[in-house]
């Protein structure tokens, strides 16, 4: 990553650069909302024109969420890998994957860390490729002191348990190219609105686990979550994993009124939390200080809104298991370079096993550490000195 010559690209951005405030933003996050994140990914691709015969490529070390909205329009996932040091896409290897059939990337935000976007596009559209953001994992990184989201032809965001804003279920688009917002919206009626049952299982979902969770309750609850979601009470992650992964009228539902209007109740607190997300990450770097784990290196330029606060560890195994007994909250993911696949399973989305080393590499290694309202500074002083401890 170069930001000198980062800037220069910034600047010669096709678009006009985005004003984006927080309240803009939150106006935008409401107008084109879907029934889940992948969902909105599949419309902007389908506004496109993005379909059968078509590549999209996207980055490994991701969840399985991504490649399923590529292959809900019948085009092809085709796998970048990270670049080193990174959880996000290099654009060396962006270069070399871009074929004839290629017709969009999907630049991923990695728990919050903004990938080089500004190389990463101006690869991109040099060759004729649209761009488009996955911003699951935050909402306000910055990158030159502009929103990511707004770098690409459009952006897409989700709003299940894990991600920065929590509404059960759910995504947005943002669109950044007058033609193709003319386009999505106009396929937008096409959207039908969810049952009500899925609704309220929605609304249920997020009061439980308003309820439930504390950090220090994390294990606990993700293991009846889990349990419940592999006997088929609630709606789970992820579907059984083949080429057809999930009922394709899930993908053309927009987000029903109910899981709405807690969207907007949530995106009220998006500054706020945002702060909060600020201060545990710059804690975490300023007090763990361990040979056990390693930090990312921020470039120049990026201002990260962490969803997650990820680390290197050199033990992950033996980290882990001594992680749990002390009940502090600390998640893998992704172990695997498509969540949660593994083996010969990943094939079924078009990942071929070590194709992508510095992304299997990665996915032995990272850990990451919560950054919600829910995480109190004594939590954050257990934390620091649990890993300190644990040189
Ligand atoms: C969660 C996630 C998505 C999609 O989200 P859903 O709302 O579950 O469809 C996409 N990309 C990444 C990187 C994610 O983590």
């Amino acid at each position: 990553m170069t930001t000198a010559r980062a800037l220069q690209h910034a600047d010669a951005h096709i678009f006009p650069p985005a004003e984006w405030t927080f309240s803009t933003l939150r106006e935008d996050l409401t107008r084109l909302t879907y029934f889940r994140g992948r969902v909105a990914m599949s419309a902007i691709l389908r506004a496109l024109g993005v379909g059968r015969g078509d590549d999209v490529l996207i980055q490994a070390f991701t969840c399985v969420a991504v490649p399923e909205g590529v292959m809900s329009v019948g085009a092809k996932p085709v796998y970048v890998d990270i670049a080193p040091g990174t959880p996000n896409m290099d654009p060396l290897d962006l270069a070399r994957k871009i074929g004839d059939r290629t017709k969009a990337v999907i630049i991923q935000h990695s728990y919050g860390m903004p990938a080089d976007v500004v190389e990463l596009t101006r690869v991109a559209r040099e060759r004729g490729v649209h761009v488009i953001e996955d911003c699951a994992h935050t909402i306000a990184s910055r990158v030159n002191g502009r929103f990511v989201g707004s770098f690409g032809d459009a952006a897409f965001y989700s709003y299940e348990a894990a991600k920065p804003v929590f509404a059960g279920f759910g995504g947005s688009a943002i669109i950044n190219n007058a033609e193709l917002r003319r386009k999505i919206e106009s396929d937008y009626a096409s959207y039908e609105e969810p049952p009500i049952l899925s609704q309220l299982e929605t609304a249920a979902l997020v009061y439980a686990y308003r309820i439930a969770y504390r950090p220090w309750s994390y294990w606990t609850v993700r293991s009846v979550f889990r349990a419940l979601s592999k006997a088929g009470i609630i709606r789970g992650n992820y579907n059984k994993v083949g080429l057809h992964l999930r009922p394709a009228s899930d993908f053309r539902r927009r987000l029903g009124r109910l899981p709405k209007s807690i969207l907007i109740n949530q995106l009220g607190k998006l500054e706020s939390q945002t702060i909060h997300r600020e201060k545990c990450a710059e804690r975490y770097r300023a007090t763990i200080n361990s040979s056990a784990v390693d930090h990312f290196a921020i470039p120049q330029g990026f201002n990260p809104v962490f969803g997650r606060y990820p680390m290197i560890a050199h033990n992950r195994k033996s980290l882990i298991g001594k992680v749990r007994e002390s009940r502090i909250e600390t998640a893998v993911f992704y172990d695997t370079p498509v969540q949660p696949l593994s083996g010969s399973a990943l094939r079924d989305v078009g990942y071929e096993p070590g194709s992508c080393p510095q992304a299997e590499y990665l996915a032995e290694r990272v850990i990451s550490l919560p950054t919600g309202f829910q995480v109190s500074d004594a939590q954050l002083a257990r934390t620091a000195a649990f890993f300190n401890r644990h040189a």
